[in-house]
């Protein structure tokens, strides 16, 4: 029997990953492999229960052509998303579905305590049978703020100095009988970048801007088909681009006139507060999609700082597609559920602001993946390291289910 290579099996399970149904054809055609590889590793795979036939598609020639899967119960991945306000837990299956899902909200400025990731993990853990919790390959995090090469976290949402996160994941790891469980680890705007890459609308995008507004406003920025991080892995700062250099309002950084002043969602608040002289004198009671309707309804006010919010978020992405050129450009976090106010303003910002042959066909989108946008990179990161380790692969691998092996052979 001809030796399967481990970068056929990559390639192949990547593919499922990121198209779910796929025929042997697009097999081919997206891994580069030669027919006979495929054929050879997809029935290796199909004997494993790692990937199942699902059915057959009739072609013009009157040729069936088979369409195959992963096999959603044949691995499973922790994903852990640590937003600042609270902490996300899911475990997904091999295909990036939620099967089970926890949060715990922090205390606000409150240091998180680590101990806390690991109870979140055994409450997701606690769902699974022995045969799913032997499935259980590996887990991701993604985290916000800066990690140093000493392995520390600075991250002002988890009230992190220069905290020693990997240092401590090891120790509590240890501490709570998970030492087995491989953790990796991906900043947040790469994690969302990979998941919009994978299984959102920038598949098939080899350049794109992703901008994510929750308290503040970034990009995750990818060129080549690569993230881009930075010297200082800081790379994607477009919040604290100056955007009115006359500007009075003070940024949460200290300058004075950032993107985030006009278009973050608590600032967009702030200034419908502050402009209406019957309105709410609480924006704590207010929401951004309240503000949103209030648009949608015609309120004037509402109106202005939602189009005033556009315009700097399509003159401060102007600048970066003039840099970077894009294909894609996405609108994610709390601001995509004003899409349909806000996504045609910052077009035709962009369109004023850029040259036609930059933003002529390039694609505008809010992402539709909504809250577990990070929960699913961060799945996609441990599926993704996962593949590369090859005691992993060979885990991914192993027989999954008897009766699909039987059924395959
Ligand atoms: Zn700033």
């Amino acid at each position: 029997m001809r030796k399967i290579a481990d970068q056929w099996l990559r390639d192949i399970l990547l593919v499922l990953y990121q198209h779910r149904n796929v025929t042997r054809a697009e097999i081919i055609a997206d891994t580069g492999l030669n027919p006979a590889s495929v054929s050879h590793a997809l029935r290796f795979l199909l004997g494993q229960g790692t990937v199942l036939k699902v059915g057959d598609l009739a072609s013009d020639g009157g040729r069936k052509r088979e369409v195959f899967n992963l096999n959603a119960e044949a691995a499973y991945f922790v994903a852990v998303d640590l937003e600042g306000q609270r902490i996300r837990f899911a475990l997904m299956n091999s295909v990036g579905d939620v099967r089970y899902r926890w949060e715990e909200d922090l205390e606000r400025g409150e240091p998180l305590d680590v101990n806390k990731l690991f109870v979140g993990v055994a409450k997701l853990l606690r769902n699974l049978d022995a045969r799913q919790h032997s499935r259980v390959v590996a887990a991701g995090i993604s985290y916000p703020g800066l990690l140093d090469a000493q392995g520390r976290l600075t991250a002002v949402n988890l009230a992190w100095r220069k905290f020693p996160l990997l240092a401590e994941l090891r120790a509590k790891a240890r501490l709570h009988k998970m030492s087995g469980l491989p953790i990796f680890l991906e900043p947040d705007r790469h994690s969302s970048v990979f998941a919009e890459r994978w299984l959102g609308c920038a598949k098939g995008h080899q350049n794109g801007l992703l901008l994510f507004s929750e308290r503040g406003i970034g990009i995750g920025v990818f060129l080549d088909g690569k993230p881009v991080v930075g010297w200082r892995n800081m790379a994607g700062e477009i919040g604290h681009i100056t955007i009115d250099p006359d500007s009075e309002e003070q940024c949460g950084c200290g300058k004075r006139g950032c993107l985030e002043t006009v278009a973050s969602s608590s600032n967009i608040i702030r200034q419908y507060v502050a402009e209406s002289p019957q309105g709410p004198r609480d924006a704590s009671s207010l929401r951004i999609t309240d503000i949103f309707e209030k648009a949608r309804q015609k309120d004037a006010i509402a109106l202005a700082v939602v189009e005033r919010a556009a315009k700097a978020i399509g003159m401060a992405l102007s600048h970066a597609i003039s840099l970077l050129n894009p294909s894609i450009v996405i609108l994610a976090g709390d601001l995509a559920s004003g899409e349909d106010l806000l996504l045609p303003l910052v077009e035709k910002e962009i369109g004023r602001h850029t040259l036609a042959d930059l933003s002529d066909g390039l694609q505008i989108k809010a992402s539709g993946l909504g809250l577990d946008m990070r929960l699913k990179g961060a799945a996609a990161l441990a599926f993704r390291q996962s593949l590369a380790d090859p005691a992993l692969l060979k885990k991914m691998c192993s027989p999954a289910l008897a009766r699909h092996k039987a059924a395959a052979v």
